[in-house]
């Protein structure tokens, strides 16, 4: 219930310069004033405090501080924008200018993942497309397929999230066939069975004959996007095998 606000701040900074001040700040402003929460909420104690703060222009550390403190305490992005919106009136446009600078930070910090997939699909020229539901039977993790070329040589990008990687597989032909990989975006791995895995990184090509039994996916920690071109072949076929150990995938660095 009415657990009371910690803070070090002012003991932390001035503990030994003004040992008073820095007492007051922890114990009172934060210690009583702050921590009465059964008096008024603590998002309404935030969104008083950032008022105040812009009306006067304190847009420095301590105000971020207070956004940050804001968030924690319930203020949402929404909301956050529509207070910025709205005290950009009564305070001054350039100081709404520089309080939302600071607020895009610390409000976007949200959807990592999300973030890390749209950088990703910015790094490269051609679209992430569709989640590759189709073949998802034999991925460990999400890819994604996106149609490049469908006529005389087939030419798909393939995106894999971080640690996503596809079975052992072979690409078989009576002649011809196989496949050709070129990494456009990211950072993953190509692996022969057998044989150490390579890494693949933007502009490097892996040329994959007929019958060659192998695996291509993600680095654990990365995006990665290759194109994949069907080598035309008499009698193709796909077939596929087991998953990609954790094993053997988690000796890859
Ligand atoms: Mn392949």
């Amino acid at each position: 219930m009415n657990d009371m606000v910690k803070q070090t701040a002012g003991r932390d900074a001035l503990g030994t310069f003004a040992p008073k001040f820095a007492q007051l700040n922890d114990d009172v402003l934060f210690g009583e004033v702050w921590s009465r929460e059964e008096k008024l909420s603590l998002r309404d104690r935030s969104l008083v405090t950032i008022t105040a703060l812009i009306a006067s222009g304190m847009i420095d550390t301590s105000f971020q501080y207070h956004l940050q403190t804001a968030k924690k305490n319930g203020i949402t992005k929404t909301e956050i924008a529509e207070i910025l919106t709205q005290l950009a009136f009564y305070a001054g446009w350039p100081k709404a200018w520089a309080a939302f600078r600071m607020a895009t930070e610390i409000w976007t910090e949200d959807e990592p993942a999300q973030d890390a997939k749209s950088a990703h699909e910015q790094s490269m020229v051609f679209p992430i497309g569709k989640p590759n539901d189709g073949f998802a039977q034999y991925f460990s993790g999400q890819s994604f397929l996106a149609p490049v070329s469908t006529s005389q040589v087939g030419i798909f990008n393939v995106t894999f999230e971080p640690g996503c990687r596809n079975n052992w597989h072979v690409h078989h032909a009576k002649s011809g066939g196989g496949q050709i990989l070129i990494c456009v975006a990211g950072r993953g791995f190509y692996q022969e069975w057998g044989k150490e895995a390579i890494e693949m990184k933007p502009g490097d090509v892996v040329n994959i004959p007929a019958g060659v039994k192998h695996w291509h996916g993600a680095a654990p920690d990365s995006w990665f996007s290759h194109l994949a071109a069907e080598v035309p072949a008499e009698e193709g076929s796909n077939e596929w095998m087991e998953p990609v150990s954790d094993e053997d995938y988690g000796k890859l660095v």
